[in-house]
């Protein structure tokens, strides 16, 4: 298969939306660059005893709009490419739900399955002692992405307040409860995307009655849980790296969730019958989410996709080539800068609960969401119209538009 630099992707993407919108070129080529990045290499100690060389990255691609804001990975193929892409990402989906934050990534080479607990923790502190001098609240806010989770942010925070001596719990998001968490934020990315998907079905007089869910990780599990519970629809495949299982007449979520902690795997789910992974990608459904990495769909199977609606809670799962096909094919899609947002979203919820000293109802929490959704949605349904472009590009006009009005008026550009 064609390998992409997704960097170069993101790059072509802002073009693009750089072109729709006139931007002058300065403005366009600073929005092409990330405008500060660090890579750190850093000795870990192992379980073994002996020491281990870690690479690793932050990126802060834009900060006009406020403090750069985005996730740390633990992914064995993570280069500075992949982190500036997903720092660019970020970037222009805090701006598409109009938060007052920039975009940035953190990534760490290593893999987390080969990894002990102790190891994985000597690793999230050994990056928060490299990167401390870069991270605050009013500079750079971290959170969970790939392999990272809200114990990782617990041992991150706690390293990072041993350093500034005193207590700053909003330099972290997506924290476990007890120490400055929010309610609402771990199906947040996930809530965020069947709230895009209800908005999307009333926009085309869709029934959103059957779907499928590519890569049964955290946010997968958690959409198929919430379209069955918000939008009533029945999940007929779903696929992790071991496989893919298939049922046309229905998989209970839960059961499906139970299973997967239990055994690790979707594979052997009672009733349903083993497909190829790329499969479920292919079925007939009324929406299909990716919710595993980038590249899922390429030129070699948008042409096999059957779904009508794709909601894109993976970042950059497809591939530009795809996205032509795709809407050439009429098939809609909602483009992970919206489709994913509702994570940074509650995110940014948190940041204003741990300046405040605040703690919100999960109601309260799900509400708010729910606004910022649908109104990111209408202003993206409108670039649509008006601009009569792919919906990737609709939802990069909007976002690329915003970060680069916060430059001018600053009198960067
Ligand atoms: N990692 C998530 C994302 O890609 C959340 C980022 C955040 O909350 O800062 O959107």
């Amino acid at each position: 298969m064609k390998s992409y630099n997704s960097f170069l992707v993101a790059q072509q993407q802002v073009e693009e939306a750089a072109r729709i919108l006139n931007l002058d070129k300065a403005t366009t080529e600073f929005l092409k660059w990330p405008q500060r990045e660090f890579k750190f290499t850093f000795p870990v100690r192992m379980d073994d005893g002996r020491f281990e060389i870690f690479h690793a990255y932050r990126v802060q691609y834009n900060y006009a709009r406020g403090p750069a804001k985005g996730g740390i990975r633990f992914h064995p193929d993570e280069t500075v490419d992949v982190v500036r892409a997903l720092a660019a990402w970020m970037t222009w989906k805090t701006a598409v739900v109009d938060l007052p934050l920039g975009g940035a990534k953190g990534g760490v080479v290593c893999d987390p399955r080969h990894l002990s607990q102790k190891e994985l923790e000597n690793i999230a502190r050994a990056y928060i002692r490299a990167s401390a001098d870069i991270l605050g609240v009013d500079k750079d806010v971290p959170a969970p992405d790939v392999y990272t989770t809200p114990q990782t942010m617990a041992w991150m925070l706690d390293e990072f307040e041993t350093i500034v001596r005193k207590h700053q719990p909003g330099v972290f998001t997506d924290k476990p409860l007890p120490i400055g968490g929010t309610e609402g934020r771990r199906d947040a990315t996930s809530r965020g995307g069947v709230i895009s998907v209800r908005e999307a079905c009333k926009f085309l007089n869709i029934e959103p009655k059957t779907f499928a869910i590519q890569g049964f990780g955290n946010a997968g599990q958690r959409a198929a849980l919430l379209h069955e519970e918000l939008l009533g629809g029945k999940l007929i495949a779903a696929c992790d790296s071991r496989g893919g299982i298939l049922n046309p007449d229905g998989i209970n979520a839960k059961e499906l969730v139970t299973h997967k902690l239990k055994t690790g795997t979707v594979l052997n789910f009672p009733g349903a019958r083993h497909i190829p992974s790329d499969a479920v990608l292919e079925l007939d459904v009324d929406v299909l989410y990716p919710a595993a990495l980038e590249n899922a769909i390429s030129e070699k199977n948008a042409g096999l996709i059957k779904a009508k609606i794709i909601c894109e809670l993976a970042n950059g799962p497809t591939t530009p080539e795809a996205d032509l096909i795709l809407y050439h094919r009429n098939i809609f899609v909602l483009p992970d800068i919206l489709a994913s947002a509702g994570g940074v979203t509650v995110s940014y919820f948190e940041m204003l609960q741990n300046s405040g000293g605040e703690m919100w109802e999960e109601a309260t929490v799900h509400a708010r969401l729910d606004k910022k959704i649908s109104n990111a949605f209408q202003s993206f349904s409108d670039a649509l119209r008006e601009k009569g472009v792919h919906p990737r590009l609709a939802a990069m006009v909007v976002g690329v538009a915003r970060v680069a009005e916060a430059c001018k008026i600053r009198g960067w550009v």
